[in-house]
């Protein structure tokens, strides 16, 4: 596989230190497009939808705002917390900016959680990309699932 000139540019978007200090593809040695074609594989065998998923992210971020920085449970079942530092973060492929909001989501039933921010749902929805492995916010497609329970 080959990378063409745009991904190439995204991708250099996504080094450690251009736009976040951690980048975004951790020490996965796979190219942008596999990843995003590995991630697309599993969530069809896991059947689980992406727009389904970032709308019910969407929501926890929407609501657990109104925590102000404190965790609130929403539905009886998912703790969430939400942080807002200063600034924006620009999305790597060059469609926008996004605040610095940080989403903390435990499902209390299964005490299975995951973390995700304004950028990474976006990376999500837009474009099917949950960031290469060892990276701190990629979202595992089966934690994602699991903690949704979609
Ligand atoms: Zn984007």
């Amino acid at each position: 596989m080959k990378l063409s000139p745009d991904q190439k540019k995204v991708s250099e978007k996504m080094r450690p230190g251009v736009i976040t200090q951690g980048g975004f593809l951790g020490d996965d040695t796979r190219l942008l497009p596999e990843i995003i074609q590995k991630d697309e594989e599993r969530m069809e065998y896991l059947k689980t939808d992406w727009d389904m998923v970032s709308k019910v992210l969407r929501r926890f971020l929407k609501e657990g705002k109104k925590g102000l920085g404190e965790p609130i449970t929403i539905d009886e079942k998912w703790l969430v917390k939400v942080d807002e530092s200063r600034g924006f973060l620009p999305c790597p492929f060059g469609d926008g900016l996004h605040r610095k909001t940080t989403v903390t989501l435990k499902n209390k039933t299964n005490d299975k959680s995951l973390v995700y921010t304004a950028l990474t749902l976006h990376l999500l929805k837009n474009h099917h990309f949950l960031q290469g492995k060892g990276s701190f916010f990629r979202l595992e497609p089966d934690t994602l699932k699991e903690v949704l329970e979609l």
